[in-house]
């Protein structure tokens, strides 16, 4: 299966992601991730993209669709499909994607931009992909998953997240109805629900 998760910043597309990795053995490929990993370990594509990541922006096209059709060649992407999270973003992502792959099905995770702006300051995340809600976790700021200190994204705060909302609002939204023009959408309700009756929906959505 081939699947790309659509929607905006802390919609929550890595909690769902989570949980599809578990159900199908397929390899989820989140562009933000391989940037941050770089980021962090002071590689050159790191160095090169901080200063986009870091203001809410996005990573120009030329350099982020090279390394997705890198990653997608792989032999593991190849034998098992994968759920894309987090590209494509724009529109010519999304037609330079058709070059290289076939898409079977798009989730497009539903949020307003007030329930957003909530969230994102009281998102933490664990090193080992896992997401928490400072609404669950109280006072504890250690992964429940593999005991890892949890720590909160450079771009989360609310000054970041506004300008990732707008920059999502104006690239990355006309991929829905690109993608629903070609019959492989489906919208998901992904506000006041938790992630399993979330959850429950995408995968009722993804057999048919
Ligand atoms: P994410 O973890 O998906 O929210 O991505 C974090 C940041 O990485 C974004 O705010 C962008 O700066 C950059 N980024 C991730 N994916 C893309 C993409 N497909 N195109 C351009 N920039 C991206």
């Amino acid at each position: 299966m081939k699947i790309i998760f659509l929607g905006a910043p802390c919609s929550g597309k890595g909690t769902q992601a989570d949980r599809l990795l578990k159900d199908f053995d397929i390899v989820h490929v989140s562009t933000g991730d391989i940037f941050r990993t770089n980021i962090s370990q002071g590689t050159p594509l790191g160095l090169e993209v901080r200063k986009y990541t870091e203001n809410g922006l996005l990573v120009p096209d030329s350099l982020t669709v090279e390394l997705v059709k890198d990653r997608l060649s792989k032999p593991d992407c190849q034998s098992k499909g994968f759920l894309l999270d987090g590209f494509p973003r724009t529109l010519s992502q999304a037609v330079a994607l058709e070059t290289f792959a076939k898409i079977d099905a798009v989730v497009n995770l539903c949020v307003s931009d007030e329930a957003i702006l909530k969230r994102v300051s009281g998102r933490w995340m664990c090193k080992c992909g896992a997401t928490y809600s400072v609404d669950t976790l109280g006072e504890s700021r250690t992964c429940e998953r593999c005991g890892g200190a949890l720590y909160q994204r450079a771009d989360d705060n609310p000054a970041t997240m506004q300008k990732r909302l707008e920059v999502y609002n104006t690239s990355t939204l006309p991929l829905v109805e690109f993608y629903r023009g070609k019959g492989i959408l489906v919208d998901i309700n992904g506000e006041n629900r938790t992630p399993d009756e979330i959850y429950l929906d995408i995968k009722e959505a993804l057999k048919k």
